[in-house]
């Protein structure tokens, strides 16, 4: 699904996936700040926590088990299995955002978008890319906390994810920080600016007055 109708009085929803190591999670905090109004979807998933990360503000982190009982509820948009782990968004925090008209980010990887994107939702995509492969992985062996094969598979799924990029809207290299941060800023401005939303609530003001 295109931003072309993505954006309407019912909220917009963006998706970023990147390779890990691509710099989406420091561009999505970014973001957030330089958009108060714009929530973050808190995913689900059954990896352990890292040092630092809090339940229920980077993840809600529950065993595998409570995970799969999950997804036979239907508690999930969507889900998938990333780096041995699952992960999925929550179908209710879906639903609020679209009755309250809110703004939503997601950060998920490129199987759960595709499934989005198949589910008909509208959605405004954005894929993060690093400028090189090389580059990836100096970044991510330069992360202490992953080990050799880690940070093999890592960069073993960023070819498989990178393949993926062309069915995004929004393509973003993260050569530099504040280029990258400056780009996806506009994405979400130029959304703001689509004539169904503006429309939308313009009409709402010209009726009142
Ligand atoms: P990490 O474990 O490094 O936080 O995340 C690993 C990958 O899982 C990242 O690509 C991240 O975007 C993805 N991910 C996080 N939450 C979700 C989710 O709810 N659904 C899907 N499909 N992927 C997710």
């Amino acid at each position: 699904m295109s931003s072309e109708n993505a954006s309407c009085a019912a909220g917009t929803l963006y998706v970023v996936s990147a390779p890990s190591g691509a710099g989406k999670t420091t561009l999505c905090r970014g973001l957030l700040q330089q958009f108060p109004d714009l929530s973050l979807s808190v995913s689900y998933t059954s990896r352990p926590s890292r040092p630092g990360e809090r339940d229920g503000h980077d993840y809600h982190f529950v065993s595998a088990a409570c995970f799969e009982r999950m997804i036979d509820e239907g508690a999930f948009v969507e889900w998938a299995r990333v780096h041995d782990n699952y992960y999925g968004t929550s179908l209710a925090v879906l639903r609020q955002a679209s009755a309250a008209g809110q703004d939503l980010l997601l950060e998920i990887d490129v199987q759960g978008a595709e499934q989005l994107r198949l589910a008909g939702l509208p959605l405004v995509s954005i894929f993060i890319a690093p400028p090189s492969l090389a580059e990836l992985r100096r970044r991510l062996e330069g992360r202490a906390s992953d080990s050799a094969t880690v940070v093999a598979l890592r960069l073993e799924n960023a070819r498989t994810e990178m393949a993926a990029a062309e069915r995004y809207d929004y393509l973003i290299v993260n050569d530099t920080l504040a280029q990258a941060q400056l780009q996806l800023q506009a994405i979400v401005l130029a959304q703001r600016c689509r004539s169904p939303r503006v429309l939308a609530q313009w009409r709402k003001r010209w009726l009142q007055e």
